[in-house]
């Protein structure tokens, strides 16, 4: 290959939006098609924690790290593990610390923010919003795009990269794997001036994060910027609960106080002010039956590949977001270091991205505190907190 190939994106998510930065800091053109018709369209879900060796490494690599800083919360990094009864079994504030070096260096921001300083660092019109892409189809060692929109014309690249999450549309054109149903499922929604308006809430969650957790069941409150409390109700059932229960026709049917109601009546019996998230109104709220794609490989594809959730969706491990932007911006300098190599060179570079991130994943896919720990039966919490102590306990003998 003598001239450059030419590089699309599909899907302006965190992994997307890294790999577009990378290749631009290199002077790579490239595009990205965003189903969404803006940055508010929906609701950018809650706070993550930006870890040193990825998100934030990430950040730097960017040049974005400055930018970072100015809204990220590093007060705001603490976990609680509270059971069904109350018992607090588990406080970062209180002592239990991880004592490693990420210890205090994994400071949140807003998913909204984390976008939006990657949007405004790319050049303008990079991202075409509500250009969704319905297939991508491989031919003659082209890839076209075609949209959801049939009245935009189909797009012609050298190589397509899937970034578009978990029910990708450039990932069937290289793998025939499908997200299955983890067996879990949140019910989320958020709760706007909770320090000026329910100052008990607000006493109750301090800050960072607190899970209330046992019988199958977990109440899980995290603090978001501007004073705004963001609350995930999870449940292990199947995923036609919310139908069955006539929770599904109350949340599509904005009737949420009612929906509130009907989600106190899971905890009865718990003994946590958690609940009384569920007696304000909420801002908004959103069914997430959680799926997960396992141990995913595929074979290489000249034309394609993929980052994030793309490739390895699954239930909230506090890595998602963080690797998707590490497997964004490694591909974007794969790209740009091998833009215009030959057809075995550039394969092989694919190829290496590819066993990398599909390494990485599986690592994460492995690990034992998760969310499945967590939301299970009896007193899950306190089985949660004795994984949480042990594992930092094990990290900070490294
Ligand atoms: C409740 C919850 C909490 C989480 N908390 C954390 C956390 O604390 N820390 C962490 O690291 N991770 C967390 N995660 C995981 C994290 O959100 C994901 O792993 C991460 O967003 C994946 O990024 P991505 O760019 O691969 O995909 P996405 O964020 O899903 O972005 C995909 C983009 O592609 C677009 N798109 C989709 N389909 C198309 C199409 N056909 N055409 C064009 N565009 C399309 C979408 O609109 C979107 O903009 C959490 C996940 C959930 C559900």
């Amino acid at each position: 290959m003598s001239s450059q190939r030419s590089v699309a994106i599909v899907g302006a998510g965190l992994g997307g939006l890294a790999c577009a930065r990378i290749l631009q800091l290199r002077n790579i053109p490239v595009v990205v098609y965003e189903r969404e018709a803006s940055m508010s369209a929906r609701q950018q879900g809650g706070s993550l924690d930006m870890h040193p060796d990825t998100g934030f490494a990430v950040l730097e690599m960017a040049q974005l790290a400055d930018e970072f800083k100015k809204v990220a919360r590093y007060e705001d990094q603490g976990i609680k593990l509270i059971g069904m009864d109350g018992t607090l079994h588990f406080d970062s504030e209180a002592g239990d610390h991880w004592d490693t070096e990420d210890d205090g260096n994994r400071p949140e921001v807003d998913r909204i923010q984390l976008r939006q300083i990657f949007l405004d660092a790319l050049t303008p019109d990079t991202v075409k919003w509500g250009q969704g892409v319905s297939k991508v189809v491989e031919k003659d060692n082209k890839v076209t795009v075609h949209f959801i929109d049939s009245a935009l014309e189909p797009a012609v690249h050298d190589f397509v990269v899937g970034a578009d999450g978990a029910w990708s549309r450039v990932r069937p054109a290289i793998s025939p794997a499908v997200p299955e149903y983890s067996g879990m499922i949140y019910i989320d929604n958020f709760i706007k001036d909770v320090q000026k308006k329910y100052p008990h809430l607000a006493d109750f969650l301090k800050s960072g994060i607190a899970l209330v957790l046992g019988d199958n069941k977990g109440l899980i409150s995290q603090r978001n910027a501007n004073d705004v409390v963001r609350v995930y109700s999870a449940f292990r059932k199947p995923t036609s609960w919310p139908e069955e229960v006539g929770l599904k026709a109350l949340v599509d049917g904005g009737r949420w106080d009612e929906a509130n109601q009907l989600l106190l009546k899971q905890y009865e019996g718990w003994n946590t002010p958690a609940t009384g998230y569920f007696q304000v109104p909420p801002f908004s709220m959103d069914i997430r039956p959680l799926y997960a794609l396992r141990h995913h490989s595929w074979d290489t594809n000249a034309h394609m590949t993929l980052v994030g959730d793309a490739h390895m969706v699954a239930p909230p491990n506090g890595v998602g977001a963080n690797y998707a932007m590490l497997d964004g911006a490694e591909l974007g300098v794969v790209i740009a270091e091998n833009v215009s190599a030959n057809e075995e060179e550039w394969l092989k570079a694919i190829k290496a991205y590819e066993n990398k991130i599909q390494q990485r994943a599986w690592a994460s896919q492995n690990e034992e505190f998760s969310f499945g720990l967590m939301i299970s039966e009896g007193d899950s919490a306190a089985r949660a907190a004795a994984t949480l102590k042990q594992a930092f306990a094990a990290a900070a003998q490294k």
